[in-house]
């Protein structure tokens, strides 16, 4: 059994960390304010998370982007604040309610014309976005959406990325319940069968890092 050396995060350690680490405009604050009273506070990306995103966004220096699973929008936030003023952010969700909040604060932040908002499945938009000739064109892509149809976004979005490119995968952990064996529940399947394929999938180079709740880095083959 391999010895991992990760320090357990205590409260005081993870303050620390934001302490010294966060730098979170004014804008994107007040969204995290925004969303932390609503019920469905938990699904939004920690701080730190949007700032990890907004850095690959800048190492790569993409200009085209995709998310999966928008919400009300900080992750969009991030990662539309990090690409330059041409380029374009793809954000698909199935909720009018919650991504109206995102687009409130995208405007307030001035990037809400790098934000093409697309409501529906998600499956379908990456369908319509392949039919329209746009496979190989993306360079970054952020999948936190619903678990079940992870696969399916990960085969549309590798499709949809240039070689190089690179997907970012949110939960990837479920919360540790991917190691309950008594969870058979259709998101922990999904999510289990999904790392174990991109442990030996050829098409990506991988990383899997323990942030948040796992998240999986998949480099898009030359
Ligand atoms: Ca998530």
């Amino acid at each position: 059994m391999l010895t991992h050396k990760n320090l357990v995060m205590t409260d005081a350690l993870y303050d620390y960390l934001r302490r010294v680490s966060l730098r979170e405009s004014a804008v994107a604050e007040q969204l995290r304010t925004a969303t932390a009273a609503l019920p469905n506070a938990r699904m939004q990306v920690p701080p730190e998370q949007g700032q990890f995103l907004a850095l690959l966004v800048r190492l790569m220096g993409a200009r085209r982007c995709l998310e999966i699973g928008t919400f009300t929008g900080y992750s969009a936030l991030a990662v539309a604040s990090a690409l330059p003023p041409d380029g374009v952010l793809v954000a698909c969700d199935v909720s009018e309610e919650w991504t109206a909040i995102a687009r409130q604060f995208w405007a307030a932040a001035g990037v809400a014309d790098r934000i093409a908002l697309r409501l529906g499945p998600a499956r379908e938009t990456l369908a319509a976005l392949i039919a329209a000739g746009e496979a190989g064109s993306y360079d970054f892509a952020f999948i936190d959406a619903d678990k079940p149809n992870y696969d399916a976004y990960y085969e549309a979005v590798l499709t949809l990325l240039r070689p190089g490119g690179l997907i970012v995968f949110d939960n990837m952990f479920l919360g540790g319940r991917v190691l309950d064996p008594d969870d058979t529940s259709e998101s922990v399947r999904a999510i289990r069968a999904l790392n174990e394929k991109l442990h030996h999938d050829e098409r990506v180079f991988i990383a899997m890092l323990p942030l948040a709740d796992g998240v999986t880095l998949a480099l898009k083959q030359a």
